[in-house]
């Protein structure tokens, strides 16, 4: 049987990339603080499937709790949504630089394969659009996003040198906004918040003038890249971009939310916080060519997945 290690796999995206390695049938190891994540993500999983470690990632990892070997390592763990990232900023710099680096360790020692999940933030405020891998980037390295965005670009740095050095078999993924089922009402991204809004008669938020730009990918596109990227041969040291190249303003995106939820748009104009991108497309030409992969899910279909998830706290 094939063993995985997940860090962040009780959050939003682990869990459902949990889901698919127990369906995949391997088994799996979870270790995660639930500083944003929560145990009851994996509630549906036997302690057989998944065996449950909470464990910061950043402090030295508990080898005697964890299997003797393992074929993935999949390191997920760390706060994505700004308003936890400013809320555990000193966390989010230790997880994707001290956290990474035990998991970087911890493939070595196992022989696994390492997979990391980086994130367009890498981009910062993107000065050409769509953006492909090979763009460097226009990143504020000291601003209210830093935390999050020069700790993810550390912690890409750290696996390309492990490739390089030390023959570590890792691939790095740049994900792009993710949304679906098991992201936390109040987590303050855009897509919780307005599918909230929607459902409670409240004008949705808009920050700035709205013409800033996003692209959704539904969670199950998102995690059918990771699983790809994981068991496709011949990708060490591959950066791969993984999200939607639909670009869209936010006004659009909330006129779309109005569409699916039924009920007409009214907003609330909020002033844009400090740094926030004006713009974020993938060029996903890498992940068609190397992983056969690219999304299937329509916004739509995605947000009434969403809304559906949401309409059980109502
Ligand atoms: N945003 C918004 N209203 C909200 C929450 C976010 O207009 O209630 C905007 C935010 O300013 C940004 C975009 O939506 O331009 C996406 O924000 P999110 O926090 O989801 O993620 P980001 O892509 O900025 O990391």
């Amino acid at each position: 049987m094939e063993i995985a290690v997940v860090t962040g796999g009780a959050g939003f995206v682990g869990s459902h990339l949990v889901d698919r390695l127990v369906a995949e049938g391997w088994r799996v190891w979870v270790l995660d603080n639930c500083s944003t994540g929560s145990w009851q993500n994996l509630a549906h999983h036997s302690s057989e499937e998944v065996v449950r470690l909470p464990w910061d990632v950043s402090e030295p990892w508990p080898l005697e709790q964890l299997p003797s070997r393992a074929d993935v390592v999949f390191h997920l763990a760390s706060p994505a949504s700004p308003v936890h990232y400013r809320r555990l900023a000193v966390e989010t710099l230790m997880v994707n630089s001290m956290g990474t680096k035990h998991a970087l360790d911890a493939s070595l020692a196992w022989g696994a394969r390492f997979v990391i999940t980086s994130t367009s933030e890498a981009y910062g405020d993107p000065q050409i659009t769509p953006q492909p891998e090979s763009y460097w980037g226009h990143v504020n390295p000291v601003g209210p996003r830093s935390c999050y965005d020069e700790s993810k670009r550390f912690a890409e740095a750290l696996t390309a040198e492990y490739v390089r050095s030390r023959k570590l078999d890792a691939r790095i993924l740049r994900l792009f906004n993710c949304y679906g089922p098991r992201m936390q009402h109040e987590d303050g991204r855009v897509v919780p918040n307005f599918v909230w809004q929607a459902l409670h008669g409240q004008p949705l938020t808009i920050y700035g003038d709205g013409q800033q730009t996003r692209s959704f990918c539904y969670v199950s596109d998102e995690v059918e890249a990771i699983w790809r990227a994981a068991v496709v041969d011949g990708l060490a040291g591959e950066v791969i971009n993984v999200g939607n190249p639909e670009e869209r303003t936010i006004r659009q995106f909330a006129e779309a939310v109005a569409a699916v939820a039924g009920v007409p748009l009214t907003v609330e104009w909020r002033p844009l916080p400090p740094d926030d991108p004006t713009n974020r497309c993938p060029d996903i030409s890498k992940a068609r060519t190397l992983l056969q992969w690219e999304p299937k899910v329509s916004l739509t279909e995605g947000l009434k997945e969403t809304f559906k998830y949401f309409q059980r706290d109502v």
